[in-house]
């Protein structure tokens, strides 16, 4: 048991605020992105800066309480919280700050990618990472971090430089190539199992304004448009990238009404090349089959990385799962159609994120995100407002997970997964696994980070 006394004594140590759960505020600061998921932490530490995190790990580990620790909350099994623990919250932790001479970025562990886009964008530069601007930075790039840079500029860790995390015994330490190198190549794919990420510093690129937007047929045309996409991406520029969907048109601008509630597919395009040659790289894509409806042009990326904030506000019913792929085959476009043309509500959908090129040129054994020869990281969001309609998102989900998964490379993206167990991570970091074990072993032997895709340390095995 806890004594009153103690707790002050914790609560008097942050900047930042306690929120424990007989305090106003309290139901609104244990809510999840993903209204499925329900957690009662014992206490929130909103954790203003390194101080507070270091008497958050050191609080919890002396007081023999479970901790999570919180970005930006969007992870769909909702591993940001905990019951009856403590929840490190980094929130507040937002700073982000450019230099614009040596082209990186530092941001702090709480930030979205919105934050890191703003910043970034008013300098011409932009960190690849994803596709929805609320997304938390920290689990995003501690899982590797996919999105319409990816095929041009790699991974978010590919663009890693260096992080500043807190360890389980409350020591700060910086980890690179030249310093806990072990741990660098750790934090890299290895998700929030060594220690709390209180910076990480990124390298940046050129971007500004790029060529993009969805492109949608008629999914009468699916497995002719999955049997074209899965030629062409592979083998079309770097500069271009486009997420292969199954989605239910929006009933609202800037789709036209006679689109409204309908089945589709499409692909949404990002061309990250010169301006001046974007029309001509869209050639093909215009010439394979003239779309339905056809969005693409002109956008800042702050724009194409905010297009679908609307679609997916918190407080959602979010059930996720994913897999990745080496090809498609016959079957499994076949497959992915039947399925596709049964996405059961107007917020399912299903994406294919390309992450050939760049990514590719990284080894497998290089950082701890094991599946670089694939060619594509799938994920099947099944997604609704209303609780009611659970057991329907959840079957189809599963099902249609059920039926690909034989076609699959083996593992998933672990950002993609709900709490699928010890041989889905296993499957998913492969022959890096024993290596992160091992690293798990030296930083957190105790496990005191485990509220995660967990990396289980020996000893608690
Ligand atoms: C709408 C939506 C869109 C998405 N789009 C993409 C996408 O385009 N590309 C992509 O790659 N992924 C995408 N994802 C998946 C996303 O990467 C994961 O949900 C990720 O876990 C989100 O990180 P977070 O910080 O917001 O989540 P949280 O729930 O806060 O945390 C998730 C996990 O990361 C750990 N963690 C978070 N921050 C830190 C930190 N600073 N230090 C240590 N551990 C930390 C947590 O402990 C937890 O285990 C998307 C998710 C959603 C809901």
């Amino acid at each position: 048991m806890l004594d009153e006394a103690t707790v002050e004594q914790f609560r008097v140590s942050l900047r930042g605020e306690l929120i424990r759960s007989e305090d106003d505020g309290y139901d609104e600061a244990r809510k999840a992105y993903n209204a499925m998921i329900d957690k009662h932490p014992r206490m929130i530490a909103r954790c203003a800066d390194i101080a507070d995190v270091i008497s958050s790990v050191n609080f919890a580990r002396e007081n023999d309480i479970i901790l999570a620790i919180r970005g930006g909350g969007h992870s769909a099994p909702g591993l940001g919280l905990v019951d009856d623990g403590l929840v490190i919250d980094l929130s507040p932790m937002r700073g982000v700050r450019v230099d614009p001479q040596a082209r990186t970025v530092r941001v702090e562990g709480g930030a979205t990618l919105g934050d890191v886009d703003h910043a970034a964008h008013a300098f011409g530069l932009a960190v690849p990472a994803g596709i929805v601007s609320t997304t938390g930075i920290g689990g995003l790039t501690l899982g590797g971090g996919q999105g319409y840079l990816t095929r041009k500029y790699g991974l978010s860790i590919d663009n890693l430089l260096e992080a500043d995390l807190v360890l389980a015994d409350g020591s700060l330490v910086k980890a690179s190539e030249d310093e806990h190198e072990e741990l660098f190549w750790a934090i890299r794919g290895g998700g929030g199992n060594f220690g709390v990420v209180t910076s990480f510093l990124f390298r940046a690129h050129p971007v500004h304004t790029v060529y993009a937007g969805p492109t949608l047929w008629h999914i009468e045309q699916a497995e002719e448009v999955l049997r074209w996409y899965q030629q062409f991406i592979p083998q079309a520029s770097e500069d271009l990238s486009g997420l292969f969907a199954f989605l239910v048109v929006p009933p609202g601008p800037p789709f036209p009404e006679h689109l409204h509630g309908k089945t589709m597919c499409g692909v949404v395009w990002c061309y990250a090349g010169p301006l001046e040659e974007a029309e001509e790289a869209f050639r093909p894509i215009r010439q394979f089959s003239p779309p339905a409806l056809d969005l693409a042009g002109p956008m800042p990326l702050p724009t194409l990385n905010s297009l679908f904030d609307p679609l997916v506000p918190p407080g959602l019913q979010q059930y996720w799962t994913g897999d990745f792929f080496n090809e498609l085959s016959e079957e499994a476009i076949a497959l992915h159609v039947k399925y596709g043309e049964k996405t059961p509500t107007m917020l399912s959908t299903t994406l294919f994120f390309p992450i050939d090129g760049a990514v590719q040129r990284v080894g497998k054994n290089e950082t701890a995100f094991s599946y670089r020869e694939a060619t594509w990281s799938a994920t099947i969001n099944g997604v609704d407002p209303d609780p009611a309609n659970n057991e329907r998102i959840i079957s189809w989900t599963r099902e249609y997970f059920d039926a690909l998964h034989p076609y699959s490379a083996g593992g998933a993206y672990v950002n993609f997964m709900m709490d699928e167990g010890q041989d889905r991570i296993k499957a998913t970091y492969r022959d890096n696994f024993e290596r992160l074990v091992a690293i798990k072993n030296e930083y957190d032997p105790d496990n005191h980070f485990r509220i995660n895709q967990n990396i289980r340390p020996t000893a608690t095995v």
